[in-house]
């Protein structure tokens, strides 16, 4: 079996796509611009580039994109005062404080301190609550994209037999209650999982969201599966010459590939879902915020 390769990039496009579609009718009926604040503490390169690349697409969907950068040594409570002032810009409709913060910040009262309707990453205790209860609206942009191509790739996903590997707050706890909504029979494994691979092996829907390059094993994956690589790993390159790094996911992705009936490769899967759920997100608040319908995207 060769793999069909679920191309997150090209998904991800008609998705940011039809965000801004329905950007320009919320102008054009309702006079509304939704606005996005991204709040960036520090200098860390990476974040830097996905603060960027956040502008970048929030602007191209026709939203308003607002960027504070606060420096490394700020202190929580002018954190959490700029996120208050934020919390009370009637322009910005979402707000998401880029994570990592540094050590001295509790990110768990930046997050609490978010107003859940303007909680754009989906993190907050109470739109924690409400994925919990069935009927998330704000929902982890990340999760969120795992769930949208897997449902593009199967359509139904009831009953299926779905594992999650991973079970942060930010990723794999989320998608578990995602595809419990969906009607999976859904597994978390995690560090202590005894019999990991076996584990894996009942899985028609397979997520890596680990943080360990090429952990799981081709012979892991059930004949047929849909694989999901949620993991971004940065290792040598020395083939591309001497310091170079690519990223790989948490699959073995060749060996996956003669397994699996679908995969997600890395770069080019999960990643780009998680800036056009962001976006999604984004409309999603600020229809919320002026009682409007919210559109489908
Ligand atoms: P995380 O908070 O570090 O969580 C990693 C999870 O993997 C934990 O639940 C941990 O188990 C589990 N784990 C670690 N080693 C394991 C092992 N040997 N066997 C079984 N389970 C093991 O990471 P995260 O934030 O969820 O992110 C996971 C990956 O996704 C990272 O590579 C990250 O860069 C990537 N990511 C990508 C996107 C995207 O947009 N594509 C977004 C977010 C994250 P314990 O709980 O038992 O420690």
């Amino acid at each position: 079996m060769t793999a069909d390769v679920i191309d997150g990039r090209a998904f991800a496009a008609t998705l940011r796509a039809r965000v801004g579609a329905a950007v320009k009718g919320l102008k054009k009926n309702h006079g509304l611009t939704p606005g996005l604040a991204v709040v960036l503490v520090g200098a860390d390169p990476a974040s830097e580039v996905y603060v960027r690349n956040k502008g970048v697409a929030t602007r191209e969907a026709g939203m308003n994109s607002f960027e504070f950068k606060m420096p490394g040594d700020v202190s929580q409570d002018a954190l959490l005062a700029q996120v208050y002032a934020l919390n009370e810009d009637p322009s910005v409709h979402g707000i998401l404080v880029q994570f990592p913060v540094p050590e001295h910040i509790d990110q768990s009262r930046v997050i609490e301190a978010i107003d859940p309707n303007k909680d754009v990453d989906g993190l907050h205790p109470v739109n924690a609550g409400h994925l919990m209860g069935g009927n998330g609206l704000l929902v982890p942009c990340t999760p969120l994209g795992c769930v949208k191509l897997i449902k593009n790739h199967l359509k139904d996903l009831s009953g299926k037999r779905a594992l999650v590997l991973g079970r942060s707050a930010l990723v794999g706890k989320p998608l578990g209650l995602l595809l419990l909504n969906e009607n999976c029979t859904v597994t978390l494994a995690h560090s202590r999982t005894l019999d990991l691979a076996d584990e894996c092996r009942r899985a028609d829907i397979l997520v890596a969201a680990v943080g360990r390059p090429h952990f799981v094993q081709g012979d892991w994956i059930k004949p047929g599966a849909v694989v999901i690589d949620v993991g971004i790993n940065r290792v040598p390159a020395p083939e591309k010459g001497a310091g170079k790094t690519r990223l790989v996911g948490d699959v073995d992705y060749v060996p996956a590939c003669e397994r699996a009936a679908a995969i997600t490769p890395v770069p080019g899967g999960v990643g780009p879902m998680t800036i056009a759920c962001l976006l999604a997100n984004t409309l999603t608040a600020a229809c919320t915020q002026a009682k409007l319908p919210v559109p489908k995207v």
